[in-house]
């Protein structure tokens, strides 16, 4: 009946409207989105400020392509780097895709090829975000990868620095693994991390795809590690729903992407700029942030009142949080979740991803609680 694929095993509801952290499906049943299109949705849905920056473009100029200069992304990329210690930008439509560029630009600026990637991993579905993926069920069936991707188990310092040579160009992770399982980066494992890049020509690729845009409380996530990355790769959050990627790159790097060494033809195109563009004006607010680690403090709290450290872990930052169920599958959970009226995302087998929009209520929050208390006691 379906002309589709099935290469998604889809939930049986179609959600047809939303508005803020609520969302309705075709039958008109309300639910409480705390999957924000897959920490997409940052600012809810149907944010007014949002509707308006598209309706305005969007009777202007949609797309021109980079023949031309472009004032919108020159805009959105110094928005992006203030007051980081990066400097330049490049623009593409898909986590996937900014994580090619990020690999391509490692590789050409370092003319060497072995890029050190993390189990449990998730960098995207084209051949380079694949082939760097740390998950068997992502890469098999597909033939040959891209090679000179070297696997390590994530958080264990003596393997990394065990691998690290002088064929080295990159070491590429993302600090939680967001598909893999809400498993943050350690301390230590980030020390170890920093030391490299100080003392060798290794550059370091932060896949901030899912983690980036105020997700974990801050702008990045490499601001509450000692990491300062040369390669940043964004997307999910960026376009608060309109798609759009990209990668941050230190200065020394300018060189690198000299022209025709990289491009897209929808990359940066004036309507994706004008979103993020409002997006990032809403989001890189320093009491926007503020108010989203209050809001996950609160979150926290709450989920530790119903879900006692014996039985169960609470994993994550920001509003990027992962409940784990004491190693149970969390699967048949999931679907009961969503007949109680809350969407939420599994993190690998075990963990149940929770990201409600970067606006979400402390009354949704309470509300979101109380389901999850409800279905999994
Ligand atoms: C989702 C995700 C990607 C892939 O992004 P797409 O837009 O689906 O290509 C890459 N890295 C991380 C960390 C992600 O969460």
């Amino acid at each position: 009946m379906s002309a589709l694929f099935r290469n998604y095993a889809r939930r049986p509801f179609a959600i047809v409207e939303g508005k803020g952290t609520e969302v309705f499906d075709t039958t008109g049943k309300r639910y409480l989105d705390f999957t924000s299109g897959i920490a997409v949705c940052s600012l809810g849905h149907a944010h007014p400020a949002i509707v308006e920056a598209i309706q305005k473009q969007s009777e202007k100029l949609w797309h021109i392509s980079n023949l031309f200069e472009s004032p919108g992304q020159e805009q959105l990329a110094a928005s992006l780097v203030k007051d980081l210690h990066l400097s330049y930008a490049f623009f593409c439509n898909s986590g996937a895709e900014a994580n090619e560029a990020a690999i391509k630009i490692a590789r050409k600026h370092t003319g060497k090829h072995k890029i050190i990637v993390f189990q449990q991993s998730f960098h995207g579905r084209t051949f380079g975000a694949m082939s760097a993926t740390g998950q068997d069920k992502v890469r098999s069936g597909f033939g040959p990868l891209v090679s000179e991707f070297i696997t390590l188990p994530f958080n264990d310092v003596a393997a990394l620095k065990a691998a690290v040579d002088g064929e080295t160009a990159a070491i590429m992770l993302e600090l939680i693994q967001g598909e893999g399982g809400v498993n943050a980066v350690t301390d230590e494992f980030a020390q170890a991390i920093h030391d490299i890049q100080q003392s060798s020509d290794i550059l370091v690729i932060v896949d901030e795809v899912q983690t980036g845009i105020g997700r974990t409380g801050t702008r990045f996530a490499f601001e509450q590690t000692v990491i300062k990355p040369n390669i940043v790769s964004m997307a999910k959050g960026l376009g608060g729903g309109f798609p759009i990627g990209g990668i941050l790159g230190t200065s020394e790097l300018f060189d690198t992407f000299s022209a025709g060494t990289h491009g897209t033809t929808f990359g940066g195109n004036p309507l994706g700029v004008a979103v993020a563009q409002k997006v990032i004006e809403l989001i890189f607010d320093e009491a926007f942030l503020q108010n989203v680690q209050q809001k996950s403090t609160y979150f926290v709290t709450k989920l530790k009142e119903a879900f006692p450290e014996e039985q169960y872990t609470i994993q994550g930052k920001g509003l990027m949080l992962g409940l784990g169920l004491g190693g149970e599958d969390v699967a048949s959970f999931v679907a009961a979740l969503d007949e109680a009226g809350l969407l939420t995302v599994a993190a690998g087998p075990k963990v149940i991803r929770l990201l409600p929009p970067l606006t979400v209520t402390e009354q949704e929050i309470d509300e979101a609680v109380a389901i999850l208390k409800t279905v999994i006691k």
